[in-house]
């Protein structure tokens, strides 16, 4: 049997090339590589696409955070709350812009935060003050926002948060960095909110050939902040209202995301398929819990992570698959509450979270996976499940 990699470019590559070398050749043609006619053609098209009223191409995911969250008016010392159960980034940009992650449980069974998880949050890590303010324990930090990450593709619940949170007070940014295409009844990430950041990381479901984000939002004025922190705090050239960045989407990004962008609703299309075939293919057994499939229907599956039971046997089913050829990954094995870069913020040991990070796999499911390698998959995940499983 070959092997049969967890993520492969260059099956996407085949599809795409030409569109993609002649966008690049159009770009190298004009030599306008900084901001201009190409990279706002891609803005537009984006907007579009997600239904948003505007978007702001940046440098990076993480750049893409950082500047939403000073935008959703973040100040030094203020504190946020971020999910521990995240990339490294969702919690990084939050310290980079100046504030202070308050940790945050996920919803065990979706892997994003709820209006649970989120006050509990608020009434176990922090304490009100006699002005209603919550304050973190530790460091006393006033708490003014959340950072609600989509994370592998599915949609946090952002009707239900956003009434939540106007209720305590607090702005919401998201990161919707795996989520881009999906929506929740309708609306993508950043329409229920200040903002939305995404990136386009290579491996993303809509990846550049190299770093890239955006920005997306309903707000013109948070939309114009971003156009302004993106290019050293100037909105003239030469004059510069505030510190600001160089963070901006490289024209031959958005060209290249401009040829891809047309593939992106059969891809995640595909991805849907493919999710659903393996959760059909997982019912009848009880050494992992997959996905739901009803209660996620609206993901755009970045990843497909099934839980186990019990963490040995994660470890034992991953060795196996990979002495069988098939690639899997961990996102993600170190949760960020236990980071060295984040221990000024440790505030103690978080249940479902370490559990999570312990007991996830993330099974292959890019769009050019053939159903006969997921079935290959899908043969040696169950085989290798019942070897020495649960008795
Ligand atoms: C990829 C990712 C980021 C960072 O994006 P970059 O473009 O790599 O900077 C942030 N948050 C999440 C959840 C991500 O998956």
């Amino acid at each position: 049997m070959s092997p049969i990699p967890f993520f492969d470019l260059t099956r996407q590559y085949g599809q795409v090339g030409e569109q993609v070398k002649s966008a690049v050749l159009s770009v190298l043609s004009t030599q306008q590589f900084i901001l201009g006619e190409t990279v706002s053609r891609f803005e537009k098209k984006i907007a579009d696409f997600l239904g948003t009223a505007h978007a702001a191409g940046v440098a990076s995911g993480t750049d893409a955070l950082i500047l939403l969250l000073k935008a959703a008016g973040l100040e030094p010392g203020e504190a946020v709350l971020v999910p521990s159960f995240t990339f490294y980034a969702s919690a990084s940009s939050v310290c980079l812009a100046g504030g202070r992650p308050v940790w945050t449980e996920v919803d065990e069974n979706r892997y994003v935060v709820s209006p649970e998880t989120l006050e509990n949050a608020l009434l176990t890590q922090c304490v009100q003050g006699p002005d209603q303010i919550y304050r973190s324990r530790q460091g006393n930090h006033p708490v003014r926002g959340i950072v609600v990450v989509h994370l592998y593709g599915q949609m946090a619940d952002m009707e239900k948060i956003s009434a939540w949170a106007g209720s305590r007070g607090l702005w919401v940014v998201e990161d919707a960095c795996q989520s881009i295409g999906a929506r929740l009844h309708g609306k993508s990430a950043g329409i229920l909110s200040k903002g939305a950041a995404y990136s386009f990381f290579p491996t993303k479901n809509l990846g550049g050939g190299g770093d890239g984000g955006l920005v997306t939002t309903e707000d013109a004025q948070l939309a114009e902040r971003i156009r302004s922190l993106r290019v050293h705090g100037s909105r003239q050239r030469y004059i510069h209202e505030e510190l600001g960045y160089n963070s901006r989407l490289d024209a031959l990004q958005a060209a290249i995301l401009e040829a891809k962008l047309e593939f992106l609703p059969g891809w995640n299309a595909r991805r849907q398929t493919l999710a659903k075939r393996y959760t059909e293919s997982f019912s009848g057994q009880d050494v992992f819990r997959a996905p739901d499939w009803n209660d996620s229907g609206d993901s755009v599956y970045h990843q497909y992570t099934i839980e186990f039971r019990r963490p040995e046997d994660r470890d034992r089913v991953r060795k196996k698959m990979a002495e069988a050829g098939v690639g899997t990954e961990i996102y993600y094995p170190v949760p960020q509450h236990r980071q060295r870069a984040f221990q000024p913020y440790f505030q103690g040991d978080m249940g479902i979270t370490d559990r999570l990070s312990s007991s996830v796999l993330s099974l292959p499911i890019f769009p050019e996976l053939t159903d006969g390698e997921q079935d290959t998959i899908i043969r040696v995940l169950l085989d290798a499940s019942r070897q020495g499983g649960v008795s």
